[in-house]
């Protein structure tokens, strides 16, 4: 393994020993990485702050025998504008427990650590983080090689109305049989993940994404990468729904 010198955002950090933590980062070229970073839990660490979840930073991994250690590093963007909204902080968490849970360590993901960033800003920007949301999934299955195939039905080539199958990654006619797990989709949904996929966050303040859509999206979104990452439950996910049943 070789040291990684790169822009990365922090993922996940959690307690190790009484003064250091173990921090996974996202970086951009040297794909995720988990380190250990020294004496960071102690006042004077000047890099109690680098390793807070969600900040942008650049990095200097040092790769050891047993252990891989955080060497240097500086922030570049701490996000404030997210952590100080409940909701949007939720999702730019979730965000991160998906990468996360996607990815392997060690394996460049230049694309994925990009797609991150700019889900990041558009979360800042947005009025709706739901549909930041939405969009950022379909284009992080993309990433990952799990493009939904919406163009017709992935058997016959026929028209709808369709239902989407997870198992084979993309809608079906009513002709064509359909796992027991197949869940029906309408043509808005279909027609609003197209955009999502083929324009990404280019002007999405303009595509207008109803709730009810949005939740029809949602599902279709997360039954695919709960099968990609092979986890059903989030925990930032169970905040949002929480935050959710609080506004309600
Ligand atoms: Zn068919």
């Amino acid at each position: 393994m070789t040291d990684v010198r790169s822009h990365g955002i922090v993922l996940h950090a959690r307690d190790l020993r009484e003064a250091d933590k173990l921090v996974t980062v996202l970086t951009r070229t040297g794909g995720k990485v988990t380190v250990v970073a020294r004496g960071v839990r102690k006042q004077a660490s000047r890099f109690k702050a680098l390793v807070i979840p969600l900040t942008l930073g650049y990095f200097l991994l040092h790769s050891g025998k047993n252990l891989d250690t955080l060497i240097q590093g500086e922030i570049i963007k701490p996000y404030l504008g997210l952590r100080s909204d409940l909701t949007r902080l939720a999702y730019a968490q979730y965000f991160c427990e998906l990468c996360d849970a996607a990815l392997p360590e060690r394996e460049p993901v230049p694309e994925i650590f990009d797609l991150l960033v700019t889900g990041l800003e558009k979360l800042e920007q947005d009025d709706s983080s739901a549909r930041v949301a939405r969009c950022f999934e379909l284009n992080l299955l993309e990433s990952l090689g799990y493009r939904p195939f919406l163009d017709g039905c992935l058997n016959c080539g026929g028209g709808g109305p369709f239902r989407f199958d997870r198992e084979q990654g993309g809608l079906l006619c009513p002709l064509c049989t359909a796992g027991p797990q197949a869940i029906p989709v309408s043509g808005a949904a279909v027609a609003v993940m197209k955009r999502f996929l083929d324009g990404g966050f280019h002007r999405l303040n303009v595509c207008m994404v109803p709730q009810g859509l949005n939740k029809e999206i949602e599902r279709l979104n997360f039954s695919l990468l709960a099968r990609v990452t092979g986890r059903s439950r989030f925990k930032s996910l169970d905040i949002l729904r929480g935050l959710e049943e609080e506004i309600k």
